[in-house]
């Protein structure tokens, strides 16, 4: 079996570098640049609820996304990923039904994301105008 090794990432171990033998022949680079939070309003940390780990829950989801054939709904996307995301119209925190499939849309990551992130301004009294405009455009309705 051929191995094929990439000079810039990997070395190979030698004889001369027995301590190369433990290490990970692929490492990560420390960022040089650091990244800046400019969020205006930050959320509260992420906690992901027991719900989503519930059966119920898995069949709503897989039930949400295999109505839409898999596409995302959002007006004018129908993109597919390997990832898509059954999202609550009406959200769970501003009290949506939590297994009510009329309740559910599949979206990809960048409208999930979008959606989300639109609602969460709304709940803290934040929206976003351009958000907000493309929001409330949608056909399925809003929480
Ligand atoms: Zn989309």
């Amino acid at each position: 079996m051929a191995v094929i090794q990439s000079s810039i990432y990997s070395r190979p171990a030698t004889p001369e570098s027995p301590d190369m033998k433990r290490r990970p022949r692929l490492t990560m680079m420390r960022p040089r640049i650091a990244t800046i939070d400019t969020r205006a309003v930050k959320p509260p940390p992420k906690q992901a609820s027991p719900i989503y780990h519930t059966t119920e829950y898995e069949c709503w989801r897989e039930g949400v996304i295999t109505r839409a054939g898999g596409r995302c709904e959002w007006p004018g996307c129908d993109r597919v990923e390997r990832r898509m995301f059954a999202d609550h119209i009406k959200e769970i925190a501003d009290g949506g039904a939590l297994y009510d499939a009329a309740n559910g849309q599949c979206l990809c990551g960048k409208h999930h994301t979008i959606k989300t992130n639109a609602e969460r301004a709304k709940r803290h009294g934040l929206v976003p105008p351009t958000l907000g405009a493309r929001a409330a455009a949608h056909p399925r309705g809003r929480g």
